[in-house]
């Protein structure tokens, strides 16, 4: 369904806005890109490109890695299970991912920097005190590598490695990190975009209408209006209508507008600022956190958006 919608805005693109879309963000979900491309809305000539959603980075990892506890209570080569204390936990489930998603967002602009940064976090959890696997990465004093530092400082004998994971838990994850390492799929978070935008407009569209009552289709349309409205005029832009509709508008209803435009841009702004962009996917992830150790105690009763 969601296919069939985007194909329509893609063929009409040209004809009804006078441009065309060469680039489709979206999350890991390809059924929608696939059924765009087959229909060239361009012609034959004309190649789209699937970009992927960088805010859905972070589940790639975290969705692969659980997988690999269909190992269950069958015993790796060192004669111990995938899991269990020292070995792939939930909580180094979810740091692996957070570490990918570092990766990502903070080499976006040169898809070797992603490579280089997704085999650090690799080489870096197999690292041991015994077998030091810091090779790759960059010498010197001032290397983000602690390790090589401390070499360069002279001072590797005493250096410890603390958050290592066994060999044979590091040769049963590798597959995963060849695959989220792949050169093709990398290339697509080159420019780190994001469907937020797309999302945002989705969310004041629930907002009008929740999903959980049942508005009917001409509901939705209204409020689907009412939001590009908002999003491309702001509030004010509402007035437009009521001057359509013939309402008198008052001096109170033109300020109060201008009021809640204001407060959203300026709320807008604080947003867009790094370090509270920062700051807040912190307090995601230890939402995230908290959310995953509910579920593990509640088992299936509780679930983040599950109702
Ligand atoms: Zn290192």
């Amino acid at each position: 369904m969601e296919g069939d919608g985007m194909v329509k805005l893609f063929q009409r693109s040209e004809s009804e806005r006078g441009v065309c879309y060469l680039n489709y963000i979206g999350d890991g979900d390809s059924s929608t890109f696939l059924s765009i491309s087959a229909c060239h809305p361009y012609g034959e000539n004309v190649p789209l490109s699937k970009v992927e959603c960088v805010g859905h980075v972070q589940k790639r990892m975290g969705s692969r890695l659980p997988k690999l506890k269909i190992y269950g209570s069958k015993k790796l080569y060192d004669n111990k299970t995938i899991s269990g204390k020292g070995r792939l936990t939930d909580n180094i489930i979810d740091q692996l991912s957070v570490f990918y998603d570092n990766a990502i967002r903070q080499h976006s602009n040169s898809v070797k920097d992603m490579t280089n940064a997704v085999w650090a976090i690799y080489f870096h959890k197999r690292s041991t005190d015994n077998e030091p696997l810091h090779g790759f990465f960059p010498a010197g004093e001032t290397s983000w590598c602690k390790y090589n530092q401390a070499v360069s400082k002279g001072t590797a004998e005493t250096f410890r490695h603390k958050n290592s994971l066994p060999p044979a838990v590091m040769d049963a994850i590798k597959p995963i990190f060849n695959s989220l390492s792949h050169p093709e799929l990398l290339n697509r978070y080159l420019g780190a975009y994001t469907q937020n935008t797309n999302e945002s407009l989705n969310s004041v569209i629930w907002q009008i209408c929740p999903k959980i009552s049942d508005s009917g289709r001409r509901i939705a349309e209204i409020a689907a209006y009412e939001s590009v409205v908002r999003f491309n005029e702001g509030r004010l832009g509402r007035l437009n209508i009521m001057k359509e509709l013939e309402l008198c508008i008052s001096n109170n209803a033109i300020s109060s507008h201008k009021k809640v435009d204001i407060r959203r841009v300026k709320q807008g702004d604080r947003r867009a600022q790094q370090n509270t962009i920062e700051k807040r996917r912190e307090r995601r992830r230890a939402k995230a956190l908290v959310e995953s150790k509910f579920s593990k105690k509640e088992g299936l009763t509780y679930e983040a958006g599950g109702f």
